[in-house]
């Protein structure tokens, strides 16, 4: 009797070694492993019974947008977006650039998504990294306000907490869409 009637469909984008795969893999399993093959693009499927509701999530393989990969990534990530209910956006705190690609991702995101609102937050990994800080905790809060979003600064490595809060915040944004 606990069948969950609707899957939310999740997808991670942000620029490459900035913890997606370790965020997913932290979410799903309570645990950090430390290497993480590169680029997996990996669907995850799992049945949340706290939450009851079932739950996929698309890593994503290639995330420059103007990847040397080229169409192969671009066609992958595309549909990927296509297909997911809600988006979370990551840079890493101790990755400037990685900061400057989220709203390009983001915009991807609306082109595909042209119309109505789209559920996503934005995390600002490696929280464990103070003392590399390059990107300021307000500086992401007023950028996940542009996108309409919730800021979240999480550690995939040492915080199992602060993962599961923001996947699961953004699990209720999406069941909430889902009912307008
Ligand atoms: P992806 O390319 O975005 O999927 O990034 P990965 O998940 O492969 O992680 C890239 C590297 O960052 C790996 O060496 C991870 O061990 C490391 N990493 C991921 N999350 C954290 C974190 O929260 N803190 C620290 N210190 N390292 C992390």
């Amino acid at each position: 009797d606990c069948v969950p009637n609707r899957t939310v469909k999740l997808v991670v984008l942000g620029a490459s070694g900035v913890g997606k795969t370790a965020l997913i893999v932290r979410f799903l399993t309570k645990r950090f492993i430390g290497d993480y093959e590169p680029n997996t693009g990996a669907l995850y499927s799992r049945t949340l019974d706290s939450e009851d509701l079932s739950l996929q999530i698309q890593d994503t393989p290639c995330v420059s947008l103007q990847d040397d990969e080229g169409l192969y990534c671009q066609e992958q990530i595309n549909r990927s977006i296509y297909w997911a209910d809600g988006y979370v956006l990551v840079f890493s705190i101790t990755d400037l650039r990685s900061f400057h690609t989220v709203q390009p991702l983001y915009q991807h995101v609306r082109r595909i998504h042209p119309t109505g609102n789209i559920p996503v937050i934005l995390v600002g990994n490696k929280s464990d990294l103070l003392r590399a800080r390059q990107v300021p905790s307000h500086q992401g809060e007023t950028l996940a306000t542009t996108l309409g979003g919730v800021y979240f600064e999480a550690s995939a490595r040492e915080n199992h907490v602060s993962v599961h809060g923001a996947f699961l915040h953004l699990c209720h944004e999406v069941i909430r869409s889902f009912g307008s």
